[in-house]
């Protein structure tokens, strides 16, 4: 059953909605383990109602105070380019009917497309990226679109305003420079305090890659990188935002490294936190 905790509605069946699930099953810009592209359906059988009910932590009903609908996946049968224009166009009808895109990756690299949909309808946007990694590789092994580069391609194409990046904790010397370059705001995990309360005045895009988290809350993600951010610290930081959340994405959940699902789970958990925040913000 695939249901989103009961809050999915049939998108045939509404007039209107306002928030958009679509899945790109895509992991081609992965650097070391490909798997990626399983994410989405993985997300989609974890959720279902008869396990999860449809309220967030903070008094949102997602099947009552809101209407959610699953546009199914993009397609990622063609080549890199044509895949990433499908997500970009996908992205584009969603905000076209004034709705917000829940995107489910899928590989990071999938980021930069969305975020130049996202550009297109807000020319002045702010981005809070949760990660272990900056993302902002010049080019991977000579790779420009690599998951390791969407971030610098983001900041290059000036798409963006203000970026707080979070949970950082591998960076390099280049990725810090750029960080300086581009006034990119930091909040390295060796830095992280409770109660991290973040404030955007644009609208906001949040992409929120799943090993931000220590890989003891989510193994399920194809680069490990211990020293990580608990559930409870990003779901807070989530809570604490003041800003309205106009489009997000939450991915590189690896199925095929999950554990019982439990890096399912908490992507679900988190989709439901980020929507939540997005009918109340
Ligand atoms: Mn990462
Ligand atoms: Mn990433």
């Amino acid at each position: 059953m695939t249901d989103f905790g009961g809050a999915l509605k049939d998108r045939n069946k509404v007039l209107h909605f306002k928030l958009a699930i679509i899945g790109v099953p895509f992991d081609e810009k992965s650097s070391y383990k490909r798997g990626a592209a399983a994410g989405p359906e993985a997300i989609r059988k974890v959720s279902t109602g008869k396990c999860y009910n449809p309220d967030t932590e903070l008094g949102v009903d997602l099947a009552e105070d809101t209407v959610l609908v699953d546009l199914g996946d993009v397609d990622t049968s063609g080549d890199v380019l044509k895949t990433f224009a499908a997500v970009e166009e996908k992205v584009a009808e969603v905000l076209d009917l004034a709705a917000v895109p829940v995107v489910l990756g899928g590989d990071h690299s999938i980021t930069y497309p969305v975020v130049k949909a996202m550009a297109r309808k807000f020319p002045a946007l702010d981005l809070l990226h949760f990660d272990a990694h900056p993302d902002m590789y010049e080019d991977l092994y000579g790779d420009r679109l690599s998951h390791a580069c969407p971030i610098a391609r983001i900041l290059e194409d000036g798409l963006v305003k203000n970026v707080v990046q979070v949970g950082i904790r591998a960076t390099t010397p280049e990725m810090r420079e750029m960080a300086r370059k581009y006034g990119v705001k930091v909040v390295e995990a060796r830095e992280f305090t409770e109660g991290l309360t973040l404030e955007f005045p644009n609208p906001l895009y949040v992409s929120l890659d799943l090993d931000v988290f220590d890989p003891a809350f989510a193994p399920g993600v194809s680069h490990h990188e211990p020293g990580g951010l608990t559930s409870r610290q990003v779901i807070e930081c989530i809570h604490r935002l003041r800003a309205r959340v106009v489009g997000f994405d939450v991915v590189e959940l690896n199925p095929s490294r999950d554990i019982s699902e439990i890096t399912a789970a908490l992507a679900f958990k988190l989709i439901k936190e980020i929507a939540g925040r997005v009918v109340k913000p």
